[in-house]
C-alpha cells in the first residue's frame, strides 16, 4: 500500500500508514493496540489463525514464515516492517530490504539475537562483561568447558531458547553426558552458574537519528527460569542504572539497532553487571511502562519504526508487573470478579484460548506511591485470582 504524498527515506511515517509486524504474540498485540490508537494501520504476518496480535489487527496474514512467496507479498502491502520475536528467518528482512520497505530492527541485530553463542561472542568483543561462557558442539567441548569453567554450571541450546527452555543446570563434571543428552546433542553454550543478587533489565529505544532513551532499571525476579515479576524503578545505586545505560547504548550503536531493544543483566554481590541476554524488541520486564511511564516501550517501538521522535520515558509512578500463567487456569477460568478488590490492578489478557502450564496468558500492573506497595497489592491480585 503507497500513501501520498510519497515518503523518500529520511521522512516520518505518519498516521495513515500501515504496519507490517512478523509475529503474532502478545508483544505484536500490544503494539497493535498502540498503533491503531495512533491511527496507523497494522497487518500482522502469522504462523497460525486467530492469533493474540491478528485478533486486533486490520489484517492477519496466516502463512509459514519459510513461504517466501507470502512474506513477499506481505512486504508488498505495508509501509514499514519490524518484529515482535526474533527467530524470524533471515530471508524476511532480505526480502525487504529488496523491495525498498524499511526494515527496523535490522537484520544484523535480529542474526545476532537469534543465537546465543553469537550474542555472547558479541558482547565479549565489545569489551562487555558477562559469565565466562564457552561454545559447545560435542560432549569433549563439555567436558573440556567444565574444566575451564568449573561448577556449578549452566548449559543452553544456541538456538530457539525462551522462559528457560533448553537449558540445564549442572551440578558436577560427573552429570556432563547426561546434561549433553538432555538439551538433544545441539549446538550450546556453557556459562558459568552465576551467584547473582539480582536481576534486572534495561528497556531502550533508539531512533533512526541515533537518539537514545532508556527506562532505568526494571528488577525481575523468575520462577522455574520463566519471568514472574518485574518492579521499577528497580532498588540499585544511581551508578549501576548510569553503567546499565552505557551498556545498552553500546550494544545498540555497535549492532546500528533502530526500535527497542531490552538487556537482561545479573548484578553481582560486588555490584558488578553481567550482561545475560538481550531482545531487539519490547520485553515482558517493560509491559509495566503502559501504565507506569509517560511512553510505553510498544509506543516507542512504533516511533522508531515510523522515524518520529522518540518519546519521554519518564517513570510516573513506581509499579509491579506479574504474569498470569497457564497454571492460573488450571482448575478452571481465573476468578475474575475478585479483581474487583483491586481498583488500582490493571488486567492484560493475551487473548490465548490454550491455558498450558508455564504458557504467559496475560499480566497485571499495579502502580502505586512506592514500588513496595505496588508489588504487594499486584502479588495479592493476583493470589486472589487463584480457584
Ligand atoms: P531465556 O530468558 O531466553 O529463557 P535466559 O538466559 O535469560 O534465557 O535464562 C532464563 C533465566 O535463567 C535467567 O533469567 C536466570 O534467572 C537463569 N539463568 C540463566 N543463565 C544463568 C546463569 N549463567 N547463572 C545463573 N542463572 C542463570
Ligand atoms: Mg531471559
Amino acid at each position: 500500500m503507497s500513501h501520498s504524498p510519497l515518503p523518500t527515506p529520511h521522512s516520518p511515517l505518519l498516521p495513515g500508514a500501515t504496519i507490517g509486524v512478523f509475529g503474532s504474540g502478545q508483544l505484536g498485540r500490544m503494539l497493535a493496540m498502540v498503533a491503531q490508537r495512533m491511527g496507523y494501520r497494522v497487518h500482522i504476518f502469522s504462523p497460525d489463525r486467530g492469533s493474540p496480535a491478528g485478533q486486533v489487527a486490520d489484517c492477519e496474514i496466516t502463512a509459514d514464515y519459510t513461504d517466501q512467496e507470502a512474506v513477499r507479498a506481505f512486504v508488498q502491502g505495508v509501509d514499514a516492517v519490524t518484529f515482535e520475536f526474533e527467530n524470524v528467518p533471515a530471508h524476511v528482512a532480505m526480502i525487504a530490504n529488496e523491495q525498498g520497505v524499511p526494515v527496523r530492527p535490522g537484520g544484523r541485530v535480529l542474526r545476532t539475537a537469534q543465537q546465543r553463542l553469537r550474542e555472547k561472542t558479541f558482547f565479549a568483543e565489545a569489551n562487555l562483561p558477562t559469565a565466562p561462557f564457552a561454545p559447545v558442539r560435542s560432549l569433549a567441548d563439555l567436558e573440556n568447558g567444565l574444566e575451564t569453567i568449573g561448577s556449578p554450571a549452566i548449559l543452553k541450546t544456541a538456538a530457539y531458547g525462551y522462559d528457560g527452555k533448553g537449558q540445564v543446570r549442572i551440578e558436577r563434571a560427573g552429570d556432563a553426558q547426561a546434561a549433553w543428552h538432555a538439551i538433544g546433542k545441539q549446538d550450546a553454550i556453557l556459562e558459568d552458574y552465576v551467584d547473582f543478587e539480582r536481576e534486572v533489565s534495561m528497556v531502550a529505544a533508539r531512533g533512526a537519528n541515533g537518539a537514545f532513551v532508556h527506562y532505568g532499571l526494571i528488577e525481575n525476579r523468575h520462577h522455574n527460569h520463566i519471568l514472574d515479576v518485574s518492579i521499577a524503578p528497580a532498588n540499585v545505586a544511581k551508578q549501576t542504572v548510569a553503567v546499565a545505560a552505557q551498556y545498552t547504548r553500546m550494544v545498540m550503536e555497535k549492532l546500528d539497532a533502530v526500535g527497542v531493544l531490552c538487556v537482561e543483566f545479573f548484578l553481582c554481590r560486588d555490584g558488578r553487571l553481567l550482561l545475560n541476554e538481550m531482545a531487539p524488541r519490547p520485553h515482558n520486564s517493560g509491559h509495566l511502562t503502559i501504565e507506569a511511564a509517560v511512553t510505553s516501550q510498544f509506543e516507542q517501538q512504533l516511533r522508531a519504526v515510523c522515524r518520529l521522535p522518540l518519546g519521554s520515558t519518564e517513570l510516573l509512578r513506581p509499579a509491579a508487573m506479574v504474569n498470569l500463567l497457564g497454571d492460573l487456569w488450571r482448575d478452571g477460568e481465573p476468578d475474575w470478579a475478585a479483581l474487583a478488590a483491586f481498583p488500582t490492578a490493571k488486567l492484560h489478557l493475551y487473548g490465548k484460548a490454550d491455558a498450558r502450564l508455564g504458557r504467559k496468558m496475560g499480566h497485571i500492573t499495579v502502580t502505586a506511591k512506592t514500588a513496595d506497595e505496588a508489588l504487594e497489592t499486584a502479588l495479592a491480585a493476583r493470589v486472589a485470582l487463584r480457584r
